[in-house]
């Protein structure tokens, strides 16, 4: 095999060959299963390998579903996930399987490193936690809720893909698209008999153009509430979610979902992730309630939820003279993405070289990553905004870096999707700052996932860690598009090539943290909903009862009764998060903190940048981030560096 992938599917001839894929599998774990003296080399490692060689064949078509929607991959996406979702729920349930991994690990836990014990602890936890150890009548159920809440998710997502496609504002009066930065009106204007209109959306970069920039309240509204109240059909599936999920917690033996959830995080209990939760919302909201005094004082309307971001535009250009306009050019995609690897290239000594490879779009380019001049992984960028693209900005893992069972190395991969303003033949990409430190944010993921040394694919890269550490690898990482050495590694016009000025970055950090304790407190709002949500079964009404009562402490502008947030929350609903949206916060305590260490220590020559690099990113999920974070930094995690990140006294 070469290196990497060649990323190509077969649509038509998918489902028939992932069936025949998976009797195969079938096959070889009936057979390992019959052997006399099951060893970590001859049982483990297979079965590791088995599900690697699974995901490279159904990675590309999860990612073309994500990044070229179409009828057809909708279909064939579809159609396969009830098959696959019931092979990995046999697998887990497997008695056999699990007596084997836990006879392994007695008599091997002298000889074993740490990563294949991490391998064997992690998989009989899993084991227990998806039930291997129930009886059958359990286990039967147990399989029917995991395809049904698998089919639930996936309706949520493509619900809410189709609302946000579904709708268009066309805007056809000049005066309601005054003051609208002209790249953002280049991609809204189209001439239709003989008439210049201007098409708004849901989606991403046109929605936030007009929320931020345009004039007319009403038109805010109305997107506003399009967006707010998008997919309602949502309702009954969140409905049913909920029950299910609280059903197979109570099943394995917990409470609630929430217990569950944590079972395998960082985080103890659920008075410890809520009490943090609160505790900085106690922090935060006397600041909060100053900064909306402040923002008020821009509107004589008492404000509503759809003016904030275009109050927030204004208040922070009369605050900080910040027009996010006028950095744009400094932030053309190329430079950026080529800046970025400088950066890396500074800080770690890794570098990327582009590669000659045709991929699913002509927007989207690969890029091989070295280390001391070895070849060590292959990145993936499609960057850019277009209609089939689902919305957001996330890394996914293809390729892991491990040892195969003939012991030969396999090396890393993964994607970084945006949906950053297209690019045309006349005009660039031009990014927001806030789009720079997303990229940063994606490629910290996609460092941890590529630069990993750890020998087992389960335990290696992003595979392991745990849900509330994840972002700490990201987090950090971005926090390093606000440092001026940073900035100007790349940031210089695109036409005049003018280094970015200094007053123009100390203007940046300073609106930095320009109304952060209210941001904080949208998070916490968001956090504490998702983890109360799954401590008992909410239905219908009480779903909305709940969010009301957080939002009394949360929301200092009073939210619309008609905004139905919850049937777009996607993150707990269709993706992984669910009773863990806290770790965000939570993974920016860790990342705050070492990133202070770096920045104090001068950035370039940092030890500890050093020692991240050697502990955090080469060890991935090989070791619990409680204690690799403790290796790092030789002492517990500091929780003020949270609130000094965030500039919240
Ligand atoms: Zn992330």
């Amino acid at each position: 095999m070469k290196e990497f992938l060649e990323f190509k599917i077969d649509l038509d001839g998918f489902i028939n060959e992932l069936k025949t894929r998976l009797k195969n599998n079938n096959k070889q774990i009936e057979e390992l299963l019959k052997k006399e003296n099951k060893t970590y080399k001859n049982f483990v490692k297979p079965m590791q390998m088995m599900d690697e060689y699974l995901e490279h064949f159904f990675t590309p078509l999860s990612h073309l579903n994500s990044v070229n929607n179409s009828d057809e991959t909708q279909k064939v996406y579809a159609e396969s996930l009830p098959i696959i979702t019931e092979y990995s729920t046999q697998i887990s349930q497997n008695i056999e399987m699990y007596k084997a991994y836990k006879e392994i690990l007695d008599n091997e836990k002298d000889t074993l490193n740490f990563e294949q014990l991490r391998v064997l602890e992690l998989n009989i936890q899993g084991f227990e936690l998806s039930g291997a150890h129930l009886d059958e009548k359990a286990k039967k159920r147990l399989a029917e809720i995991n395809i049904k809440k698998s089919e639930l998710s996936n309706n949520f997502s493509q619900n809410l893909l189709d609302a946000t496609n579904a709708y268009e504002k066309i805007i056809t009066d000049e005066a309601d698209i005054k003051g609208i930065p002209q790249s953002d009106l280049e991609s809204a204007r189209f001439e239709e008999d003989g008439v210049t209109k201007y098409k708004f959306t849901l989606q991403m970069p046109s929605y936030i153009a007009y929320m931020t920039y345009g004039k007319n309240r009403e038109i805010r509204e109305e997107l506003y509430k399009a967006y707010v109240t998008r997919a309602p059909e949502n309702a009954k599936i969140i409905d049913e979610l909920l029950v299910l999920k609280n059903e197979m917690a109570n099943l394995l033996g917990f409470e609630n979902y929430a217990q569950y959830s944590i079972a395998t995080k960082m985080a103890k209990n659920e008075d410890e992730v809520l009490g943090f939760l609160e505790k900085l919302v106690t922090n935060s909201k006397a600041q909060a309630k100053e900064e909306l005094k402040e923002l008020q004082t821009m509107s004589d309307k008492k404000l509503e939820s759809f003016d904030s971001t275009y109050y927030s535009e204004m208040l922070k250009k009369e605050k900080y003279d910040l027009d996010e306009e006028l950095y744009r050019p400094y932030f053309e995609q190329k430079n950026v993405v080529n800046g970025m690897f400088d950066f890396l290239n500074k800080l770690f000594a890794i570098t990327f070289k582009k590669v000659d490879e045709k991929l699913w779009d002509k927007k989207a380019f690969s890029y091989d990553l070295h280390v001391e001049g070895r070849l060590r992984a292959r990145l993936y960028l499609d960057l850019e905004a277009r209609e089939s693209k689902r919305g957001g900005a996330w890394m996914h893992n293809f390729q892991t870096h491990c040892t195969k069972e003939d012991g030969t190395k396999q090396l890393a991969s993964a994607f970084i999707v945006c949906n950053f303003p297209p690019s045309s033949q006349n005009n660039p990409s031009l990014l927001r700052h806030d789009d720079v430190v997303t990229l940063f944010h994606e490629m910290g993921h996609a460092i941890h996932h590529m630069l990993s040394t750890v020998n087992e694919n389960e335990v290696s890269g992003v595979n392991g860690v745990e849900w509330d550490a994840v972002e700490f690898p990201s987090q950090f990482l971005e926090n390093f598009a606000y440092e001026p050495s940073v900035l100007k590694l790349f940031a210089s016009h695109y036409k005049t090539k003018e280094i970015i000025p200094d007053k123009m970055i100390e203007k940046l950090v300073k609106s930095k943290n320009f109304l952060s304790a209210s941001g904080m407190l949208r998070q916490l709002e968001f956090s504490i909903f998702d983890f109360k949500l799954h401590s008992k079964v909410y239905q219908g009404d009480e779903v909305q009862a709940l969010l009301d009562n957080i939002r009394e402490d949360t929301a200092l502008i009073k939210t619309p009764s008609y905004n139905k947030f919850q049937n777009g929350f996607a993150h707990i609903f269709a993706g992984g998060y669910a009773a863990g949206y806290y770790s965000y916060k939570w993974a920016e305590v860790l990342s705050a903190d070492a990133f202070f260490s770096v920045v104090d220590e001068g950035i370039f020559n940092s030890k500890t940048a050093n020692n991240y690099l050697n502990v955090i990113l080469k060890s991935g999920g090989s070791k619990s981030m409680a204690i690799l974070f403790k290796e790092l930094m030789q002492r517990d995690a500091d929780t003020n560096n949270l609130l000094r990140l965030n500039g919240i006294k």
